[in-house]
């Protein structure tokens, strides 16, 4: 089996160009320690994001609001930039990606950001994918404890691009209701993640187990299969119980690769 390919640039390791709780120093550390075996994980770096990527997803106004904040724009063009790599790879390759970056991106709206986000990386992606006639429907299943509501107000003239968070009051319904949801999923020509894991039971979300981010991965693997592709790539969005953080971004990579 191929190893899967985790799309990170060595900057995102920076954590002086914000100071929230997606840029603490340690927090990519603990992700990447995960995907040290090269057996299973092949790190590559891609470039920032074009200023014409960004532009499907987001205002001008927005654009240079983040632009005046030169550490947080370069970080930010670098983490739309490494989820558009990831999605072309998945694409091309026909095989699942993770784009490891901050910060993160689905509370970032067409003219707004909150959240720890500065521009929306998985619909940068997506509406590249889009513009140059390579995809014309998809995905995004966000499992961050938040709802994606950048995500959803990015893609909101786009009605193909279906965008679903899940809600249940324990795991168990959750991986239910997620199971439910993607079975209604048919034909679409790739599947977004916004891949957060601050639902996990000692974060903000205090919900889901480790074993559930591995099977939210496999119930989206299982998706792609009986599409007949594998076509797949998630962005990381939240998770801060660092102590953790690592083993249910890894779990979630075992189910999704
Ligand atoms: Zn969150």
């Amino acid at each position: 089996m191929p190893n899967m390919k985790i799309i990170f640039n060595e900057e995102f390791y920076d954590s002086s160009y914000a100071s929230d709780s997606a840029s603490v120093a340690g927090r990519m550390e603990a992700v990447m320690s995960e995907f040290s075996d090269t057996s299973k994980f092949q790190i590559l770096p891609s470039p920032p994001a074009a200023k014409e990527d960004i532009l499907r997803a987001h205002t001008e106004r927005r654009y240079l609001e983040v632009k005046n904040d030169r550490p947080l724009y370069n970080m930010a063009m670098l983490a739309a930039g490494a989820a558009v790599k990831a999605s072309e790879i998945s694409f091309f390759s026909n095989e699942a990606v993770l784009a490891c970056v901050r910060p993160p991106g689905h509370h970032a709206g067409a003219d707004t950001g909150w959240g720890y986000c500065a521009f929306c990386n998985v619909s940068v992606a997506l509406l590249k994918l889009k513009a140059v006639g390579l995809i014309n429907n998809a995905v995004v299943v966000d499992f961050d404890a938040h709802t994606g509501d950048g995500t959803i107000d990015t893609l909101k003239s786009w009605p193909e691009a279906i965008v679903i968070n899940p809600y249940a009051d324990n795991n168990l319904d959750y991986i239910k209701l997620l199971e439910a949801r993607m079975r209604e999923i048919n034909n679409v020509d790739i599947i977004a993640v916004s891949a957060g894991f601050d639902a996990y039971k000692y974060d903000v979300g205090k919900k889901l187990e480790t074993f559930d981010f591995y099977q939210i991965g496999r119930i989206l693997k299982n998706t792609s299969n009986r599409m007949g592709h594998q076509k797949r790539f998630a962005a990381l969005e939240g998770g801060y119980y660092l102590a953790d953080l690592g083993k249910n971004a890894l779990a979630f990579c075992e189910g999704f690769m």
